[in-house]
């Protein structure tokens, strides 16, 4: 029976470019896809090639997006489309080949969204509640719990949002928190009754379905067994109802037979992977009824341990009893987060690694897969970027111990022999073949490295290969393929000797390519060969397919990773806080463009006058928290800031950045005032001191104004020297 494999890894929210943690996920699946479609599974005793399909797609709905359009004064579907056009540069810079990439607000989506919906309602599962939501009486909407800011019950903590304290940690409901206010217009919200549409994760038949389908041996890693047992209870008792409506405005797809209420984007952004499958099928004329029915087709989602409860709760659930078939051969593989010198990544500071400045600075987009690759294992663990171990183990293993071979014996098969290899070998080059190709138990190194790869144990299949780059390397130095070139009485030795490593240099090339396609293309380019398969792996295939081949000029295969590069990598929030910035309101001199990244083309405004740091003494730039934000009645550009600059009292401050900012946005946010500028009298009122904002010289380019915010740690009053 051939696999059928339909792979994909978790949607991206599509409010934002891809962050360092997505390439992860994203190479991990790339990985595993690669080596499938280098698989051949025997049917009526012939081979035929393995079926994947490996697809993406942008998880497009609900209020974050529909707010982040709104602001930007164009529709969701423009937001989202602009969003979708920046995914390409990364994917294919890290040559991560998904056969489709395509988004949750399709026609497709609506479609099957809404079928699984009716299937659960036929089935009995979808129930409707009447409850208290709240609503912006002045916005006339119903707000999410992200909507919604006020005081932490639990510890005081203001201006936290509706479901959990940033503070404290707490987690609670909306209508829980003291003094809330509608993150639009600062109003309170009134509690108004609702009818909302619930999924019944509840009814028995739930926990029977769910405690079965997660102890099928194979489906899950056995700590998500564990973790998700403990949601379920003894006898599903803790499994709650989950409430799949939102009310109108919301960017999402309608419920059937139910005005004005949406699904929760999380109802239909995992039938966003059967929708971008049933898209590539249709622009391929595959039957995607029929692969779904078929019991040889496998769905298999690589996700983030942050997704896990939709992922292992209500995705399985919502398919078992939608009829889905694919249900019995679901399987989700989880992965840890990428930390960075061990620390967490952070909204706001990121991980300090940009994958685009990444590319920009010239990195080889394999290194990164390799080392990620080198780090993943097969369990739910979390995994460590440091700079200095990057840099160690790309050298290493890459230049020192797998390019090395190539680039010390390559160049004297051209030179002596015309680019011909050795038309047979001795028994003791055999011996070495057979050396580096097999384990100490005798078995062929190749299938123990297939199952690590298929079993996503990425470390521990590349760890085997770099044995045989050992072995391989050990036979090039005692054999000193360089001092035999200066015998003409050792030609044949010398032949015999490079051939020989070169053969073991393309079984390492065959091996590492899921992980290297780019290098292995070349490879391939340079060695003459065709695609090669795992069919291609093992004592006789290594030799048999090599002897006497001729093959092409060496080329020059990957570069040692230079430290200072990571240095450019993690100094990216710098430069980035000083980029081109060129207040009409501030005198404050522009620093230059960073060489390297995006904008270093662009004409920046020319530099003011030079001063000596004694001018610059005189302007007290200080550090100040924006308490309370307002527009100003009567000005469209202005907006009202009260400022607390330590001093024991506000300040009142107006700021022409009213085109940018959300008055809420801004409140609780730290920033930099000009605090000894004389205090100004305007038409709306005295403002005391000025908000820095950096604006781009051609205005017309662009308009934005853009204020500054100080990096974690700093506290108002503090001064900026
Ligand atoms: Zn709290």
């Amino acid at each position: 029976m051939t696999r059928k494999l339909f792979v994909t890894t978790a949607l991206p929210y599509a409010n934002a470019a891809f962050h360092i943690g997505h390439m992860m996920e994203y190479i991990q699946a790339d990985i595993w896809v690669r080596f499938q479609r280098m698989q051949r599974d025997g049917v009526d005793g012939e081979y035929r090639p393995r079926e994947v399909h490996f697809v993406g797609a942008d998880d497009t709905h609900g209020t974050p997006i529909m707010i982040a359009a709104e602001k930007e004064g164009i529709t969701p579907q423009e937001f989202v489309a602009k969003i979708a056009a920046g995914r390409a540069q990364y994917l294919d810079g890290f040559h991560i080949a998904f056969d489709n990439w395509y988004s949750t607000d399709s026609p497709e989506n609506v479609e099957l969204s809404q079928g699984i919906y009716r299937k659960l309602r036929d089935n009995g599962l979808i129930q409707t509640k009447t409850v208290d939501r709240f609503f912006d009486p002045v916005k006339g909407m119903f707000l999410a719990d992200r909507n919604i800011k006020g005081e932490c019950p639990k510890c005081g903590a203001k201006d936290q949002y509706g479901d959990n304290c940033e503070v404290c940690g707490a987690a609670y409901q909306p209508t829980d928190l003291v003094n809330p206010y509608s993150v639009f217009t600062n109003a309170t919200p009134v509690l108004k009754p609702s009818e909302q549409y619930f999924f019944k994760l509840s009814d028995p038949r739930c926990f029977e379905f769910l405690r079965d389908w997660l102890n099928t041996p194979g489906r899950l890693q056995p700590e998500m067994v564990n973790k998700v047992s403990e949601w379920l209870g003894e006898a599903g008792e803790k499994l709650a109802d989950w409430d799949i409506s939102r009310d109108a405005p919301y960017f999402g797809i309608p419920i059937p037979d139910a005005p004005g209420k949406f699904f929760y984007v999380w109802l239909d952004a995992p039938v966003g992977y059967l929708a971008s499958l049933k898209n590539y099928f249709g622009k391929q004329g595959i039957d995607y009824d029929a692969f779904l029915r078929d019991p040889a087709a496998e769905q298999i989602h690589f996700i983030g341990k942050d997704i896990v409860s939709f992922h292992l709760l209500f995705w399985p659930a919502m398919l078992k009893f939608a009829g889905h078939p694919v249900i019995d051969n679901l399987k989700v593989n989880v992965h840890g987060h990428l930390t960075v010198n061990n620390e967490k990544m952070s909204k706001s500071r990121g991980t300090g690694i940009s994958p685009l400045r990444y590319l920009n600075l010239g990195m080889n987009p394999e290194w990164l897969r390799y080392y990620i690759a080198f780090k993943l294992n097969s369990k739910v663990e979390d995994l460590d970027f440091t700079g200095e171990d990057f840099v160690a183990r790309v050298n290493s293993d890459l230049i020192g111990k797998y390019v090395n071979i190539a680039s010390r014996c390559a160049g004297f098969i051209a030179k002596k022999f015309d680019g011909k290899l050795a038309g047979e070998l001795s028994h003791h080059a055999h011996d070495w073949i057979k050396r580096a190709l097999t384990n100490a138990e005798g078995h062929v190194r190749a299938d123990a490295i297939a199952l690590s790869y298929e079993n996503r144990e990425f470390g521990k299949a590349l760890r085997e290969i770099m044995e045989i780059a050992d072995v391989t390397n050990q036979y090039v130095d005692e054999n000193k393929p360089w001092v035999l070139a200066k015998d003409e009485t050792k030609l044949a030795e010398l032949h015999e000797v490079c051939t020989t490593a070169l053969i073991l240099f393309r079984q390492l090339t065959i091996l590492l390519s899921p992980v290297l396609p780019g290098v292995a293309a070349n490879v391939r380019a340079f060695l003459n060969d065709g695609a090669l398969t795992w069919a291609d792996t093992g004592l006789e295939a290594a030799s048999s397919a090599m002897l006497g081949r001729t093959i092409g000029a060496y080329t020059h295969l990957m570069t040692r990773v230079d430290a200072k590069m990571i240095d450019e990598l993690f100094d990216a929030p710098k430069p980035a806080a000083a980029a081109p910035a060129a207040n009409p309101v501030s005198a404050a001199p522009v620093s230059a463009a960073p060489a390297t990244g995006a904008g270093s083309d662009t004409s920046i405004e020319p530099l003011a006058a030079e001063i000596k740091i004694d001018d610059f003494a005189k302007i007290d730039l200080r550090i100040a928290k924006i308490v309370n934000c307002e527009h100003v009645e009567g000005s469209d550009k202005l907006l009202r800031l009260t400022l607390d600059v330590g001093e024991g009292r506000h300040r009142n401050v107006f700021s022409g950045i009213k085109s940018m900012y959300q008055p809420a946005d801004l409140v609780g946010k730290l920033t930099v005032l000009v605090a000894n500028l004389a205090p100004r009298k305007m038409k709306f009122g005295i403002s005391e001191g000025m908000v820095l904002a950096a604006s781009a010289a051609d205005e017309k380019a662009n308009p934005g104004i853009y204020i500054l915010n100080p990096w974690p740690g700093a506290e108002p009053g503090m001064r900026i020297r």
